[in-house]
């Protein structure tokens, strides 16, 4: 018997390719998180400097180990300066070549929702390095940015959450459910809708993987 889901997760993956092309990304669908890794490494160029956003399914691919035993300049404030929201790392994300992370939510037409604490994540998806790739599993796939603000609040922040509980406590991670809480260190600051190419990217790709990856 052909395997149902399987079927239907392709159908959202050309339908959301389909429509990241349309505004202007490239969007490149890959069946496993192997062969998506491979074809990040082939798009970073010898010498080139990476910012890493702050990105579990980044670190889940050992991306940024590969590059630096590579040898490439990695800025990753997850290594260094990370309690400090001005931090060397993160300023150098937003003039590296090639800036590297996932993302919240991706729409069926084709749209990013992300949120940040600080913010380097975000402006450096829009401003700044000249070719942004981003990795996302098909469970990042919502239907619209109604249900990508849904899972970016309900389901991203409370487990990015449970992710920071030795250093804080969010109230979203207690109960899985965002009660907009006024917490000065709340996760979710900035809030950003990339609905088009960003004109300062030469390249925006956009990788989807056939695997559940991230929060
Ligand atoms: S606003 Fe507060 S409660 Fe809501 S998702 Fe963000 S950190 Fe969690």
């Amino acid at each position: 018997m052909f395997d149902v889901p399987k079927q239907f997760e392709e159908l959202q993956v050309q339908a959301c390719m389909k429509a990241l092309k349309a505004n202007g990304m490239e969007a490149v669908y890959f069946p496993n998180k192997e062969a998506a890794v491979n074809e990040v490494l082939h798009r970073i160029p010898e010498g080139a400097t990476v910012g890493a956003g702050g990105s579990v399914t980044l670190r889940q691919l050992e991306l940024l180990d590969i590059l630096r035993q590579r040898g490439h300049t990695v800025f990753d404030h997850w290594k260094e300066g990370y309690g400090d929201p001005r931090s060397p790392s993160r300023r150098a994300q937003l003039t590296a070549d090639i800036f590297l992370t996932s993302t919240n939510a991706v729409t069926l037409d084709g749209k990013l929702l992300n949120t940040d604490g600080t913010g380097n994540r975000v402006a450096s998806m829009f401003f700044g390095p000249p070719t942004v790739i981003v990795v996302a599993g098909v469970n990042k796939i919502v239907a619209d940015l109604d249900e990508a603000f849904q899972r970016m609040k309900n389901v991203a922040a409370p487990m990015n959450g449970m992710r920071l509980s030795d250093k804080r406590k969010y109230a979203c991670s207690a109960t899985g459910e965002c009660i907009e809480c006024d917490d000065p260190g709340r996760m979710c600051k900035i809030t950003v809708i990339i609905e088009k190419k960003p004109p300062a990217a030469t390249q925006f790709i956009v990788f989807l993987v056939g695997e559940a990856l991230g929060y």
